[in-house]
């Protein structure tokens, strides 16, 4: 049953072949059998996760209910979910019991699905290996001794691992596909604004969005689905109409014009993963598509722009951890000072630190100018890059990372090659474009993912191209031999 998708295990529970109950007890003991060597969960929520599956049940002996009724499924640890721990990867919330749900949550909640747990991930999402977690490092499935990439990597991890059907994540500048591309599976980013950040703990406001991480882009679109929606609690949420994300996945991609930015193929990129994009792109072809070169000019500053971006909206964020309200806090304060350096001190890791001490220095007093109002001048011109190029081309293809997943500890020490994982993910964030990574095949063992960037609110597009393309191809298929 773990190697169904949402579909197959949909029709499964309708007629009767099997009922949620015995499929999230099923999920459960891959759990339990395999959870702690990947180090995914930090919460498994096996009582909750069984009077949802029995309640999911009855719906579906009744007849009611949706495609997702009784599907079990598990939020990265960043979502509230009521009456759990909602600990963002940080000591810093190891104890906070979130008192109601985010949007999300609520969302596939009502959908019917089953939660079976919460996923560990990047401290306060920050991080490209999931090796900044207060719960110790994710493995990645694949290789044990190598990163499932961050910050959602425990979503990664589990959903490549067969241990949920489908999980959530999110995606500031990367975190949603660059796991996904690790791991061999599919991630979507949406649209920003798309999906409600209402109670998903902020890291950079402006540029957060949750997403699916599946097994492909049909399950995405189900996804997606019941996540995507206006929701007056995040005022950043846009009212545009929710398409029928499914209806259009075996469109016809004759004359989709795909451009292929000259930026994403420099000599950062590994060779072999180049070799694999190419041929992925040959599947395109194949299915008709017309591919072009084009050019994305300002590419090479979004990294720079993003670290400067990100930490100054954290740093903003993250100040209302300081000990008082909920959240850890110091043994014997001497005094309030005392109680908000030593609680914020003691209570965040060093990625965490170090990204606030950035940020509060772009924004101080005289530097302000001189860098957060330079970066988001940069962002703009990033932004325009796009919009000049989808007057072009309809879809932008390349790889999702300039490399296949590296060795647990590799890049600990080094933060800025670590924040290079990202290159060629974070502008579709400053932009607020979506974007999805797709498996495309692997070197050495190791998955490669293809990523898809759309215009504002293709999402559509880019599961129908990225369904098409997993018609003809089996990377999505593949299950790590120890886990099959
Ligand atoms: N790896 C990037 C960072 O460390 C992106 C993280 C994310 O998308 N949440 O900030």
């Amino acid at each position: 049953m773990h190697n169904q998708t949402i579909t197959e295990l949909s029709a499964g529970l309708k007629a009767g072949d099997f009922s949620s109950e015995e499929l999230t007890c099923g999920f459960l003991q891959r759990i339990a059998q395999h959870g702690e060597a990947l180090n995914c969960f930090i919460t498994i929520a096996e009582e909750q996760a069984l009077v949802a599956a029995r309640a999911a049940d009855v719906l579906i002996a009744k007849g009611e209910g949706g495609i997702l009724t009784g599907i079990p499924m598990a939020h990265k640890d960043i979502f509230c979910t009521k009456g759990h721990k909602t600990s963002c990867g940080s000591k810093m919330l190891d104890n906070f019991i979130s008192p109601y749900n985010a949007t999300v949550v609520n969302q596939l909640e009502s959908a019917g699905m089953v939660m079976l747990g919460k996923l560990n991930m990047d401290e306060f999402a920050m991080g490209s290996s999931n090796e900044t977690s207060y719960y110790g490092a994710v493995r990645n499935p694949w290789d044990t001794n190598c990163v499932p990439g961050g910050s959602s990597g425990g979503s990664a991890a589990a959903v490549a691992a067969r241990l949920v059907p489908v999980a959530t994540g999110t995606d500031t500048g990367g975190s949603i596909r660059q796991p996904a591309s690790f791991c061999g599976i599919t991630g979507l980013k949406p649209t920003y604004g798309r999906v409600s950040r209402f109670g998903m703990i902020a890291f950079a406001s402006s540029l957060d969005q949750a997403g699916p991480m599946t097994r492909d882009a049909e399950d995405a679109a189900l996804i997606l689905q019941a996540m995507a929606g206006f929701d007056e609690k995040d005022s950043t949420s846009l009212e545009n109409e929710v398409p029928d994300y499914s209806a259009g996945l075996n469109n016809d991609l004759t004359g989709l014009k795909i451009g292929l930015p000259k930026e994403f193929f420099d000599e950062g990129l590994d060779s072999e993963v180049a070799k694999v994009i190419e041929v992925a792109v040959e599947e395109y072809r194949k299915l008709g598509a017309e591919i072009k070169e084009i050019s994305l000019p300002n590419m090479q500053l979004s990294v720079p722009t993003y670290y400067v971006v990100a930490p100054a909206e954290c740093s903003a964020n993250l100040s209302r951890f300081d000990g008082v309200r909920f959240g850890y806090r110091c043994e014997n304060p001497a005094d309030l000072n005392d109680l908000y350096s030593r609680s914020r001190g003691e209570g965040f890791g060093a990625e965490v630190k170090r990204r606030i001490m950035i940020g509060a220095y772009a924004l101080s007093a005289g530097y302000y100018d001189a860098y957060y109002l330079k970066a988001q001048q940069v962002r703009k011109l990033i932004s325009e890059d796009f919009k000049k190029a989808f007057e072009e081309v309809d879809v932008i293809m390349g790889p999702t990372a300039p490399s296949t997943t590296f060795g647990l500890g590799e890049k600990a020490d080094d933060p800025l090659s670590m924040y290079l994982s990202d290159i060629y993910t974070i502008g579709a964030n400053l932009a607020g474009i979506p974007a999805m990574s797709v498996p495309a095949g692997f070197v050495a063992g190791k998955p490669v993912g293809l990523q898809l960037v759309g215009n504002y609110f293709s999402e559509g597009q880019l599961l129908n191209a990225a369904h098409r393309y997993q018609q003809v191809t089996d990377w999505h298929q593949r299950v790590p031999a120890e886990f099959a």
